[in-house]
């Protein structure tokens, strides 16, 4: 198999003889049968085919398969968003009734959805710290638990999850582990050669990179064995009756996660991202495996500037040799590449933070992260804002952390700005 630059060039989309170098905008609803018959059999997932862009589209396709071959996965499927990628990876498998078990250490959105949208389904959410013994988050598990949830980096605490370990617990468990792989991204850790299940995205991010669009991915290694539990995962192993009593684990194999939630899910919540979007992605993504080396590079390089500096009170970078999360990153990140997040506190208090946000000039004040323009963030004040400072603590996230994202800029321009910033928060 080819290394992963050539496949983030190449996977995913071969054309033929006359036919476009670049993957094609497929901008069209709907698309033409010639026959009664041909349509019926679609319906009946008989044939694989494109009937309506709502469900799948010829343009998401290329870029999913891409995907799912950077990961090492079986299949994949794009969503409007990263956060309809992580409710779509929990609907496909969980019902009222049932119940996640996921580390609390992980992005606000995602922690919202799980502790506050799901639980209104009747899907019950426990936070487990992961740094917690196995015994105890074995305690968070239930007879009706579907999943276990984490981040291979966390946002913002950028803590490395021990994929293994949470593996072995999902898997002693019978459930599988589903991992926001955002962060790190496919160049840096594939989580399914560590035993995770199913890796979910924001492309939003990294794999966007250029900060265009906003959108998800579901990726599904086909490893997990769901006809191991036929009742636990009925709705993958037992008659679907809006496809006429098809099972999906029988019909389609190592398939049946994804075709389920593209045939079913998305045909029925419909958040499908746009061929258009789609096609924005897919640029960012071509050129990944150099923009998030380069981003990790000069983030190393930032966090040891501020790492000496008096006004930095303390900051976690798991690049850094002597931060807590380094043994882990080095084991789960391609050579340690931590991406560009890292985060930080500073000596003078809420109104020094202030100042000092106030005075960056080439950094800016984003809710985004994790593009090539290099931003900042102040949780407590800004995304985080609706936890109280128990939920923060539980998070991970302390009232004075500032998230930065280390872009795409010269290194030394980044320093220079961080330098002139705290020199002007702390003249003022
Ligand atoms: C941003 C983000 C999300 C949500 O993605 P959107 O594309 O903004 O919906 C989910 N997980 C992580 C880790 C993120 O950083």
């Amino acid at each position: 198999m080819a290394k992963i630059g050539t496949r983030c060039v190449h996977a995913g989309y071969t054309p033929g003889k006359g036919e476009p170098r670049q993957i094609p905008i497929i901008q069209s609803t709907t698309f033409k049968y010639e026959t009664s018959d041909q349509m019926a059999r679609l319906f009946n997932l008989e044939d694989s085919g494109y009937f309506y862009s709502r469900l799948q589209n010829p343009t998401n396709d290329h870029v999913a398969a891409k995907l799912a071959d950077l990961e090492g996965g079986v299949a994949a499927m794009l969503t409007s968003s990263g956060q309809a990628a992580n409710l779509f990876a929990c609907l496909n498998i969980c019902q009222a009734g049932d119940h996640i078990v996921s580390a609390a250490n992980i992005y606000g959105g995602t922690f919202n959805l799980l502790g506050t949208t799901l639980p209104k389904l009747g899907i019950s959410v426990t936070f487990v710290n992961p740094d917690d013994s196995d015994e105890n988050i074995a305690k968070a598990f239930r007879p009706e638990t579907k999943l276990l949830f984490g981040e291979t980096i966390s946002n913002p605490g950028v803590e490395v999850l021990d994929i293994e370990r949470f593996a072995r617990i999902a898997h002693s468990h019978g459930v599988p582990l589903v991992i926001d792989n955002t962060f790190a991204t496919p160049i840096l850790c594939r989580p399914f050669e560590f035993g995770c299940d199913i890796v979910t995205h924001s492309t939003t991010k990294y794999i966007d990179g250029q900060g265009v669009t906003v959108g998800g991915a579901v990726v599904d290694s086909g490893n997990f064995d769901w006809e191991a539990y036929p009742e636990k995962f009925a709705c993958l192993c037992a008659p679907d009756p809006s496809y006429h009593g098809l099972v999906y684990t029988k019909t389609f194999g190592k398939g049946a996660y994804i075709t389920k939630a593209t045939s079913q899910l998305m045909r029925d919540l419909g958040a499908i991202q746009s061929p258009q979007n789609a096609f924005y992605l897919h640029l960012g993504l071509q050129t990944l495996h150099l923009r998030i080396v380069r981003h990790s590079e000069s983030a190393l390089k930032v966090a040891q500037f501020l790492r000496q500096h008096p006004d930095v009170a303390w900051i976690h970078y798991p690049g850094l040799e002597d931060d807590s999360q380094h043994a882990k990153a080095l084991k789960y990140l391609e050579g340690g590449l931590s991406s560009g997040v890292m985060c930080l506190g500073l000596r003078g208090g809420r109104d020094f933070d202030n100042r000092f946000l106030d005075a960056l000039r080439l950094i800016t004040i984003e809710t985004h992260v994790a593009d090539c323009h290099s931003c900042v963030l102040h949780p407590a004040s800004h995304t985080h804002r609706q936890l109280t400072d128990e939920q923060l603590r539980e998070a991970g996230i302390a009232p004075d952390l500032i998230r930065l994202s280390v872009g795409l800029e010269d290194a030394e321009d980044i320093i220079a700005d961080l330098e002139q910033a705290l020199k002007t928060a702390h003249d003022a």
